[in-house]
């Protein structure tokens, strides 16, 4: 097993958000019979922990139509039966997968793109240590060059992990060096390319134009690149994250969400509102600010994880 993911791992990942929304679902149901009052509590701390006001409505409705229909009376029924909701919500589309790109396609291409700020060097650093870990050869491209650390950031990131980066000087046209990146893959026969991109420009537009540049150059290089897309999110920041989402999305092919700092957060239910609103899957998690901090987004783990008897409870 190349993640460390035993479920304590999970666990120390997810504490907060255990400690504040599992503990206090856990609290208002743990022991109680279900009434009114209870599931209305039940939304309002889903709410409170960011999973979105629909996706709080409609869970909470379904608990109540079990409890109206007189199928639930026991607070612990209610816990079980979110818990499945929960699990069954999140669970990916059909055809979607949460592994990394995994393709036939060789070198298999991975854009990575999010605002600064969000993590997303981190969370590069991450994704190619555990494509590595999965005994996969990864080679980087350093394609933000507008801020002067990202470049040098990535780099000894990549020197601790014992990877290979290409980079431009700062300035440097990011679609040149992603293209490069791409002759150096091809050429040196790598599993994977991983690439960085810019989080700032001076606008959205130019971002956004670049990202599809970028993409295309790629892709001139490598016929059916990028194969996948990785959106890097903070999952502290919310409807923020969300807002990010909708304007990346305008761009590229979001194919998958690599939710980053959910260790800092007691809202870790924005999964479920970032599950709903863009229907790609959350594959990665952050939960440190090591390389080895990442873990595969599992929704049975993740649940069971927030929800798990004995999370000490914390005031939010
Ligand atoms: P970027 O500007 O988006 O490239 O962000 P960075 O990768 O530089 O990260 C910004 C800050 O967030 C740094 O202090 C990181 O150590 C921290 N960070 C990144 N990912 C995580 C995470 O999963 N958990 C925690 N706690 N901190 C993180």
């Amino acid at each position: 097993m190349f993640f460390k993911s035993a479920m304590d791992a999970v666990r120390k990942g997810l504490a907060r958000t255990a400690s504040v929304f599992g503990a206090g679902v856990r609290s208002v149901l743990h022991g109680r019979r279900v009434d009114e009052a209870t599931l209305n509590e039940v939304e309002t701390l889903l709410i409170a922990a960011d999973v979105g006001v629909g996706a709080a409505r409609e869970l909470v409705a379904s608990l109540r139509s079990e409890f109206r229909a007189g199928r639930m009376e026991r607070g612990e029924d209610a816990l079980e039966h979110l818990k499945l909701m929960m699990k069954a919500r999140l669970a990916p589309a059909p055809g979607m997968t949460r592994e990394i790109a995994v393709t036939s396609a060789k070198p298999a291409v991975v854009l990575v793109v999010g605002v600064n700020g969000v993590g997303k060097t981190t969370s590069v650093a991450k994704i190619a240590q555990s494509i590595q870990a999965s005994g996969r050869t990864v080679l980087l491209a350093a394609a933000d060059t507008y801020r002067a650390g990202a470049v040098a950031q990535l780099s000894v990131w990549a020197d601790r992990l014992g990877v290979e980066i290409i980079r431009g000087a700062t300035g440097a046209d990011p679609a040149a060096v992603a293209f490069d990146a791409a002759d150096a893959a091809v050429a040196r026969s790598v599993d994977v390319l991983l690439i960085d991109t810019a989080g700032r420009l001076h606008n959205e537009e130019s971002l956004m134009r670049q990202l599809v540049k970028i993409r295309d150059v790629v892709r001139r290089r490598i016929p059916g690149a990028p194969h996948e897309t990785l959106l890097v999110l903070d999952a502290t920041s919310g409807q923020n994250a969300l807002v990010q989402a909708a304007a990346f999305r305008k761009a590229v092919d979001i194919t998958g969400i690599f939710l980053a700092k959910m260790d800092g957060t007691a809202r870790g239910g924005v999964v479920v509102a970032i599950h709903d609103a863009l229907g790609v899957p959350v594959k990665l998690i952050g939960v440190g600010e090591r390389p080895e901090d990442v873990q595969p987004f599992d929704p049975e783990r993740f649940v069971d994880a927030v929800f798990a008897p004995g999370a000490a409870t914390l005031s939010s």
